[in-house]
C-alpha cells in the first residue's frame, strides 16, 4: 500500500538525486577532491602519480589515457 505522502516523498528523493547527478555532470572534475581521484587509471589500470592526483582532483586516467581521450575528442571519464 502506497500513501501519497509516500508517493510525494519518493519522488522528491528521486528529483533530488537527479539534480545531483546533473550538476556532477556539469561540474566535471570542479568540486572533486583527491580522495575521488582513482589510485589506478580506469582504462589500462596503471597507477595514478600521487602528484597527478593531487593535480587533478577526482582524475580517473592516466596521462597517456588521457592524451588518447583528448586526441579522440572524449571527455575525461568520470
Ligand atoms: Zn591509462
Amino acid at each position: 500500500m502506497t500513501d501519497p505522502f509516500d508517493r510525494a516523498t519518493e519522488r522528491e528523493e528521486e528529483l533530488r538525486s537527479d539534480a545531483l547527478a546533473d550538476q556532477e555532470r556539469r561540474a566535471g572534475l570542479a568540486g572533486k577532491t583527491v580522495a575521488d581521484s582513482a589510485t589506478k587509471c580506469r582504462i589500462c589500470e596503471t597507477p595514478i602519480p600521487k602528484a597527478r592526483r593531487h593535480a587533478l582532483p577526482g582524475v580517473q586516467t592516466c596521462i597517456d589515457c588521457q592524451a588518447d581521450l583528448e586526441r579522440a575528442g572524449l571527455a575525461v571519464i568520470h
